[in-house]
C-alpha cells in the first residue's frame, strides 16, 4: 500500500463512509440496480447516472413479460396482455406525475425528449411582430440549442424571403388575441442580423465566473419580457451542474406576459420538482439518465393544466392524441384528448414503458423528498472531500449552495489536461470528460453510497500525487 496521503491524514477526523451509509435509510435500493463490476468482480464506481442511469434488477422480467405475451397473443395483446398495450402508457402516468410534481393529466410519456421540445415549441413558441424573443442559456445542451435555432428558422422568411411558417391561433375564433401582430407573412425585425441573432437572448455569467446569478436571470426577464415569446431554461445544466430557480423564473416570465418551459433531462429524478405549483407552463425530459428507464428511453412531457382545454393551440396532430373513445372510428377529424395526452402522436413503443415501469416503481417506494434529501448529503460530502483534497489543479464550478445544484459536480481540470480523467477511468471510475475542461462526476442517491464517494476521492487524489 501507499504511504498516507494528506487527503487520508485529513479526512481521518470525519465520520466515516461507513457509518453514513449504515444510517442512510436508502442504502438497500442499491441491491436493486446491476452495478458494473469489474476484472477483479469488486463493484466499479458508478457517477455517470446524469448521462445513463443504471439497470433495475426487475427490467428485464417487465420486458419479457411483453415479449411472452406478444409470442402467445400476438394482436390481442393490445387488450388481453397481461398489462394491456392499449391503455399502457397510463400506467406510468401517476408515478411520472409524481416524479415531476404534476397533476396526472399534465403529463404524459411518449417519443424522445428532443422530438417533445420540437412538439411544445410548436404549441408554445408563438412568435409574432412584437414578442418573438427566446430566453436560453448560453452553453445550454447543443441539442436543445440545434432545436430552438431551427424553430426560430421555421418561423422566419427562409432565404428568399417567403415565410415558411406564422403563428398565431388557428381559428379565428379566438378573439382577444392582437391581430395586427399576428399578421400571417411579417418579417422580422432585423435587417442584416440573422433570424438567430435577433431572436435568441443568451443568459452568459457575468466576466470570470461559470454559473448564473438569479437575479441576472430575473433582470433580463425584467428588461426584455415584453419582446420575450418564450423562456426556455434547462431545469439543471447540464455541464454546470447549476439547478435554476425555476418558480422565480417562471414567476417573473409570466409578470411579463412570456411563456415559460424548462428541459428537464437533468432535473427530472435528480431534483424534487413542483412544476405544477411552481406554474410552469410546460416541460419535457427524458428517462434514461437519473430516470433509469435504459438507452433511448421513452421520455415525458408536461403541460399545465391551464391549457388542457387550450385546443386552439397549434399542434401537430396524429391518432394516439385523438379521444380514446372515438379513436378506432378512424374519422376524418382530430379531436384531441385534454390534457398533455392530447399531445401524443403515435401509439407508444411498450417495451420501452415496460422499462420506464419498472424504473418507476422504485421512485414511488424510495420517494422523491427521501431521494432528495440523501442526495444533498451524498453531494454534500462529495464536495467536503474534495475541499480536503484542497489542490488547486481542481476546481468545483457547480454552486455550492445545495438548492442551486442537484446530484452532479462539475470539476474544472486546469489546463483542460484530461489525463487526470484518463486515470480516474483507469482505476474504476465512471465520470465523464466535457468539453473543455470538465470531469462530470454524479453520484446518485437512488444507487450510490458515500462508500462510493469516498473511494471516488480517494483514487482522485491519489492521481493528483
Ligand atoms: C440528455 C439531453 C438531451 C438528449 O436529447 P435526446 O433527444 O434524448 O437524444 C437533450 N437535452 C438535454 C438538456 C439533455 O440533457
Amino acid at each position: 500500500m501507499h504511504s498516507k496521503t494528506r487527503f487520508q491524514a485529513m479526512t481521518d477526523q470525519i465520520e466515516t463512509a461507513s457509518e453514513m451509509d449504515a444510517e442512510d435509510s436508502l442504502r438497500s435500493f442499491r441491491d436493486l440496480f446491476a452495478v458494473p463490476v469489474g476484472g477483479d468482480g469488486n463493484e466499479l464506481i458508478y457517477f455517470t447516472g446524469n448521462s445513463l442511469g443504471l439497470m433495475p434488477k426487475k427490467t428485464p422480467e417487465y420486458i419479457a413479460q411483453d415479449l411472452r405475451d406478444w409470442e402467445k397473443l400476438g394482436v390481442e395483446g393490445h387488450l388481453h396482455a397481461k398489462n394491456p398495450w392499449l391503455p399502457y402508457h397510463e400506467f406510468v402516468t401517476e408515478p411520472m406525475a409524481r416524479v415531476v410534481g404534476a397533476l396526472p393529466i399534465e403529463v404524459v410519456a411518449m417519443n424522445s425528449l428532443t422530438v417533445n421540445l420540437h412538439l411544445m415549441m410548436v404549441s408554445f413558441y408563438r412568435p409574432t411582430r412584437e414578442r418573438y424573443k427566446i430566453i436560453i442559456e448560453k452553453g445550454a445542451f447543443p441539442s436543445d440549442q440545434y432545436a430552438i435555432e431551427s424553430q426560430i428558422r421555421f418561423h422566419a422568411h427562409n432565404a428568399e424571403g417567403v415565410t415558411t411558417n406564422y403563428s398565431w391561433p388557428l381559428s379565428e375564433r379566438s378573439a382577444g388575441g392582437d391581430a395586427e401582430n399576428q399578421t400571417p407573412g411579417y418579417s422580422w425585425p432585423l435587417e442584416e442580423k440573422s433570424p438567430t441573432a435577433a431572436t435568441l437572448i443568451e443568459l452568459m455569467p457575468r466576466p470570470g465566473e461559470s454559473t448564473l446569478h438569479t437575479e441576472d436571470i430575473l433582470e433580463t426577464i425584467e428588461r426584455e419580457g415584453d419582446h420575450v415569446a418564450l423562456i426556455l431554461l434547462g431545469g439543471v445544466n447540464y455541464y454546470t451542474g447549476q439547478a435554476f430557480d425555476m418558480k422565480a423564473i417562471t414567476e417573473a416570465g409570466h409578470k411579463k406576459g412570456c411563456v415559460v418551459g424548462f428541459d428537464c433531462a437533468h432535473a427530472a429524478g435528480n431534483l424534487e420538482l413542483k412544476l405544477h405549483d411552481w406554474d410552469v407552463d410546460f416541460a419535457a425530459w427524458c428517462s434514461y439518465k437519473y430516470l433509469n428507464a435504459g438507452p433511448g428511453g421513452i421520455a415525458g412531457i408536461f403541460v399545465h393544466e391551464r391549457h388542457a382545454r387550450s385546443f386552439d393551440l397549434p399542434r401537430f396532430a396524429g391518432w394516439w392524441g385523438h379521444e380514446k373513445e372515438t379513436r378506432f372510428l378512424m374519422g376524418p377529424e382530430f379531436k384531441p384528448l385534454a390534457g398533455a395526452e392530447g399531445w401524443q402522436i403515435s401509439n407508444p413503443p411498450i417495451f420501452q414503458l415496460a422499462a420506464l415501469r419498472a424504473s418507476l416503481e422504485i421512485f414511488d417506494q424510495a420517494g422523491t423528498s427521501n431521494l432528495r434529501a440523501k442526495s444533498e448529503k451524498l453531494t454534500g460530502y462529495l464536495q467536503f472531500l474534495l475541499d480536503q483534497i484542497g489542490d488547486d489543479r481542481i476546481s468545483v464550478i457547480t454552486p455550492r449552495e445545495p438548492s442551486h445544484r442537484g446530484c452532479q459536480l462539475s470539476i474544472r481540470v486546469k489546463n483542460a489536461d484530461k489525463s487526470l480523467f484518463e486515470k480516474i477511468a483507469t482505476r474504476g471510475v465512471f465520470a465523464d470528460w466535457r468539453e473543455p475542461d470538465v470531469i462530470r462526476v454524479a453520484p446518485a442517491p437512488m444507487y450510490n453510497s458515500f462508500d462510493d464517494v469516498y473511494r471516488f476521492t480517494e483514487i482522485l487524489a491519489d492521481c493528483l500525487e
